[in-house]
C-alpha cells in the first residue's frame, strides 16, 4: 500500500511535468485535419502516432481496412494499434480513440485546425471529440511507464478510423481481425468526452429504416389523374404523431442515460423527400408541375436495453399496416438501413470499478455512471470482439462535441491523465507480485 501511494505521488508529478507536452501533442493532432467524410489524412495521423509511440517503446502496426465502406486508394481507412509489453504476465489495458473528426460547420471564431491555446483551453475541431482524449491516454501511459517500468501485462493504444460514420473501417474491422478479443485484451477504455468525473457504461440501440410510399405521376393541374405519394407519407406521419410518438414517450429505461430526455425511447425523422429533386440554389427556373410518384422518409429510432429490436421493427411495420388498412391505394416499402443493439457494461466489471475508484481518489467525489444516448465504438468491441469489460471515460465536455469553437480544458486533461494512470497502476502494477512468473 505504501509503495502504491509513493508511485501515485510520482505519477502525479510526472504528469504535471508533461503539461506542455500534452498541450503540444493535442495541438499536433488537431492540426492534422482528419475530416470524415471523406476520411482525410488518416495515414498522416497514423504515421504521427506511430513515431510518437515507437519512441515510447511501443510496437506498432498500421492496419488499412481494405474493402471497408469508404475505403479507396484516394481515401484509405488507416488505423494504428500500438502495444507495449510489461515485464511480467498479466492483463492488457487498451485505450481506443477515434482519429476522425466531423465537418467544421459555421460559427467559428478561432481556426478550426489551428489548435489555439487560450486561457487554458485548446480550440479546434476534434479537440474535445476526441483528440484531447487520445493525447491524454498517451500521456497517461507514458507517465505510467516512467513510474512503473516493471509492470505486469501490457498496454495498448489504438487510433481508429471512421467512428463518426459507424466505425466499420476502424474498430469493427480490427475486431474482426482479432485485435479486440478477450484473449488479447482484458480492459478497454475509450476516451470519448463524457466529462472527467463520469464513467460511461454503454449506449442505447439504433434502428434506421427508409420508408417509401408510392403514387402515380400526372400533370400537377390535374392531380386527380395521378396519386400523390407525399400525401400518403403525410398519413404515415400523422399516424406516428397520433400513436407511435406517445407510445415511445411512455417507455422508460433503468439505464442511466444522459441527458434525461434520452431515458425514454425516441425517434427522429431524419429526412423526407418526395417529388422531383430540389434544384441547385443557382438555378433560376421553376420546377415542373408533376404529381410525385415516390416519397421517401428516413427514421432514426433509438431504443432501450429493455426493448427488443424485433419489437422496434414491428412497431414501425404496424404503423404502415394500419395506414394501409385505412387508406385507399396506399402502397409502401420499408428498408432497414442500420441496426445496433444496446450495450451496457456491468457496474461491477473490473474496469468500471477501477476507473470509478481512481476518479473518487483524484477528484474527491463519487463518479456518475452514465449511458450515452447515441452509439460509439463500444458496440463493435462488445458484439464483434466479445469484450464486455469496456467503458468510455475521458476528458472534455460532451455538449461541445461537433459544435463551433469546440475546445478541451488542459486542467481537465491533466486530471483525466492522472485518473487513467492510477487505473493503470491498479490494473497492471499493484498485482506485480501475484503475477510474477
Ligand atoms: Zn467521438
Amino acid at each position: 500500500m505504501v509503495k502504491t501511494d509513493v508511485s501515485i505521488e510520482k505519477l502525479q508529478r510526472v504528469i504535471h511535468a508533461r503539461r506542455d507536452d500534452l498541450i503540444a501533442l493535442t495541438q499536433d493532432l488537431v492540426r492534422i485535419p482528419t475530416l470524415n467524410p471523406p476520411g482525410d489524412n488518416y495515414r498522416e495521423i497514423c504515421e504521427y502516432l506511430d513515431h510518437r509511440l515507437q519512441n515510447s517503446g511501443f510496437e506498432t502496426e498500421l492496419v488499412r481496412a481494405f474493402g471497408a465502406p469508404g475505403d479507396s486508394d484516394k481515401y484509405p481507412r488507416w488505423n494504428i494499434v500500438a502495444r507495449r509489453e510489461g515485464k511480467y504476465a498479466g492483463d492488457c489495458v487498451h485505450f481506443n480513440s477515434h482519429i476522425d473528426v466531423v465537418e467544421v460547420g459555421n460559427g467559428w471564431t478561432t481556426g478550426p485546425f489551428g489548435g489555439a491555446l487560450i486561457d487554458g483551453k485548446i480550440y479546434g475541431r476534434g479537440t474535445c471529440d476526441m483528440k484531447g482524449g487520445l493525447a491524454t491516454s498517451i500521456i497517461a501511459a507514458e507517465a505510467f511507464l516512467e513510474v512503473c517500468p516493471n509492470f505486469a501485462g501490457a498496454i495498448e493504444i489504438s487510433g481508429t478510423a471512421d467512428e463518426e460514420s459507424g466505425g466499420f473501417g476502424g474498430v469493427a474491422y480490427l475486431a474482426e481481425k482479432g485485435f479486440f478479443s478477450p484473449e488479447r485484451v482484458q480492459h478497454v477504455i475509450i476516451p470519448e468526452p463524457l466529462n472527467k468525473d463520469r464513467v460511461c457504461l454503454g449506449h442505447r440501440g439504433v434502428y434506421w429504416a427508409e420508408i417509401e410510399t408510392f403514387g402515380e405521376i400526372a400533370h400537377g393541374s390535374m392531380p386527380f389523374l395521378g396519386d400523390c405519394a407525399v400525401r400518403h407519407m403525410g398519413a404515415v406521419v400523422a399516424e406516428m404523431e397520433e400513436n407511435l410518438f406517445p407510445a415511445l414517450a411512455r417507455k422508460r429505461t433503468d439505464m442511466p442515460v444522459v441527458p434525461d430526455g434520452a431515458k425514454q425511447s425516441t425517434m427522429n425523422i431524419n429526412s423526407i423527400h418526395g417529388g422531383q429533386a430540389e434544384m441547385p440554389t443557382d438555378y433560376t427556373g421553376l420546377p415542373s408541375p408533376c404529381v410525385p410518384d415516390s416519397c421517401r422518409m428516413i427514421v432514426d429510432r433509438r431504443f432501450l436495453i429493455e426493448e427488443n429490436i424485433d419489437d422496434v421493427e414491428a412497431e414501425i411495420q404496424d404503423v404502415l399496416r394500419k395506414v394501409e388498412a385505412e387508406r385507399a391505394n396506399f402502397s409502401y416499402d420499408i428498408r432497414e438501413m442500420h441496426r445496433v443493439l444496446p450495450t451496457m457494461t456491468d457496474r461491477k466489471a473490473p474496469v468500471v470499478q477501477t476507473v470509478a475508484r481512481a476518479i473518487e481518489e483524484t477528484l474527491g467525489k463519487k463518479p456518475e455512471f452514465v449511458v450515452s444516448p447515441g452509439t460509439y465504438d463500444q458496440k463493435h468491441i462488445d458484439r464483434i470482439g466479445k469484450l464486455k469489460n469496456c467503458i468510455a471515460y475521458g476528458p472534455g465536455i460532451l455538449d461541445l462535441a461537433h459544435k463551433p469553437d469546440e475546445y478541451i480544458g488542459v486542467d481537465d486533461m491533466i486530471d483525466s491523465a492522472i485518473i487513467m494512470g492510477r487505473a493503470l497502476i491498479e490494473l497492471l502494477a499493484k498485482n506485480n507480485n501475484k503475477d510474477r512468473q
